[in-house]
């Protein structure tokens, strides 16, 4: 997805609010234009001029990278973030508006987006989603078309329509949103977002040394048609299936929503789910292994499908 009417604003405004990530930010080197006029091809010193500085961003992008390592206590694991919690909220909040015109506006019925508004906080107030500190907030999209479910980081989570009215149970819902909980909890976009800083980082000083610029990508965008990995699906999934569970929900109901999503795939719609996530088929035995982790002995009875 992209954004070119907007890409230089947005750019622009998030420099500004997260100075830290200016010197990390293409956008923040003055984009093309700049980059010819400071270092046009003029003489042997400008050149060696703009070969040192661009082994001093490499340098700078690799050890800021480096140096942002934080310890996640719910995954257990050592990220790379490179962000402050209060940024990471911030820049949720700031795309999800795009997002949310990106996807025909928030769907309009009350009702309905309080069903998914309930749900999801229930699931983050009764797991150890509540022992973090993110900004939690759940919208169901308008568009009918496009079966989906996003989070940014932050806490802002969307489920389209398309999805939404495909899913047979309050826990299949429940499942939806427990997995982008585990999406937010293990903050894999800002994750994501410092690796492709270093990357950018890295090519900036390609670009200084070789002339090059192959041009800055828009924040929103990039949040929005971000792909994680499969590592980080699997992930969501295992932590879904937790969170889900400890609000009552039977994670069963999480292999049913892959059953939908396998469904809609060979019918009229396929689902964009398919080309952000991994197909629905790999995850179900993985989703297994996680519902026998939480409960060795059985699923007890008594949660909502
Ligand atoms: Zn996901």
């Amino acid at each position: 997805m992209n954004y070119p009417t907007r890409r230089r604003r947005r750019v622009r405004v998030l420099s500004r609010q997260h100075p830290n990530r200016q010197s990390l930010n293409p956008a923040a080197f003055g984009g093309r234009t700049n980059t010819r006029r400071a270092f046009g091809p003029k003489s042997r010193s400008m050149g060696k001029a703009r070969l040192l500085i661009a082994l001093a961003i490499a340098a700078f992008s690799f050890i800021s990278y480096m140096g942002s390592k934080e310890f996640n206590p719910v995954t257990g694991e050592s990220q790379h973030i490179g962000l402050a919690k209060h940024q990471e909220i911030a820049m949720g909040k700031q795309s999800a508006p795009q997002l949310i015109q990106q996807f025909g506006g928030l769907h309009p019925d009350p009702q309905l987006q309080d069903v998914v508004d309930r749900i999801g906080h229930k699931i983050v107030q009764s797991s150890r989603a509540a022992e973090t500190e993110w900004a939690y907030d759940f919208h169901l999209l308008r568009d009918p078309q496009t079966v989906n479910a996003f989070a940014l980081p932050g806490g802002q989570v969307f489920i389209t329509y398309a999805l939404f009215e495909q899913l047979r149970t309050e826990g299949e819902l429940a499942g939806v949103l427990g997995h982008e909980i585990g999406h937010v909890v293990a903050r894999h976009s800002t994750q994501r977002i410092a690796k492709e800083n270093l990357r950018n980082g890295l090519t900036m000083a390609v670009i200084l040394g070789t002339g090059v610029d192959p041009g800055a990508a828009d924040m929103a965008g990039r949040l929005i048609s971000m792909k994680y990995g499969r590592e980080d699906e699997l992930e969501s999934d295992a932590l879904g299936v937790d969170f889900m569970a400890d609000a009552g929900y039977d994670p069963r109901a999480l292999i049913g929503v892959m059953e939908v999503l396998a469904g809609a795939a060979g019918g009229e719609r396929p689902p964009e789910f398919m080309s952000t996530h991994p197909s629905p088929e790999n995850r179900v035995g993985m989703i297994h292994s996680a519902i026998e982790e939480k409960y060795p002995s059985g699923v007890p009875g008594g949660l909502t499908p």
